[in-house]
């Protein structure tokens, strides 16, 4: 999609911190991190926000969840980690294309602001 920055990033149009890519998912590193490791994962395929998912979609997004297991062995974060997407308005949805915000390395608070 033409205006959207993730895919600006996935196209390599705009530069970011790949910590991982296959064939359906991107992960790079957030560039205002709020936890000492905080990455997004995103599909490649450009989709607004939840309300735009298909049937089609279920794959893509337990290809991304278990990118987040891969990493989270990868990385040593066996002490936990948090995989969260907020969604249009009041979900905090910044950028129009889905992605997961995977935090780690300090204790995380619960509920969210
Ligand atoms: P949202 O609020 O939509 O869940 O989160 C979008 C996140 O993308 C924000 O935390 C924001 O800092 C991050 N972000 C926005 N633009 C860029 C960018 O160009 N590069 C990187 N690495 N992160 C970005
Ligand atoms: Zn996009």
């Amino acid at each position: 999609m033409q205006d959207c920055i993730f895919c600006k990033i996935i196209n390599k149009e705009i530069p970011a911190e790949v910590v991982y890519e296959n064939e359906t998912v991107l992960v790079f590193k957030e560039i205002h991190p709020a936890a000492p490791v905080h990455l997004l994962l995103i599909p490649k395929k450009h989709i607004p926000t939840f309300f735009d998912l298909q049937q089609e979609d279920a794959g893509l997004l337990g290809d991304v969840q278990l990118v987040a297991a891969e990493l989270g062995r990868k990385l040593g974060l066996e002490k936990g980690f948090r995989l969260i997407s907020n969604c249009n308005q009041d979900g905090g949805q910044l950028v129009m294309h889905i992605h997961y915000h995977l935090m780690a390395g300090r204790p995380l608070h619960w509920p969210p602001g």
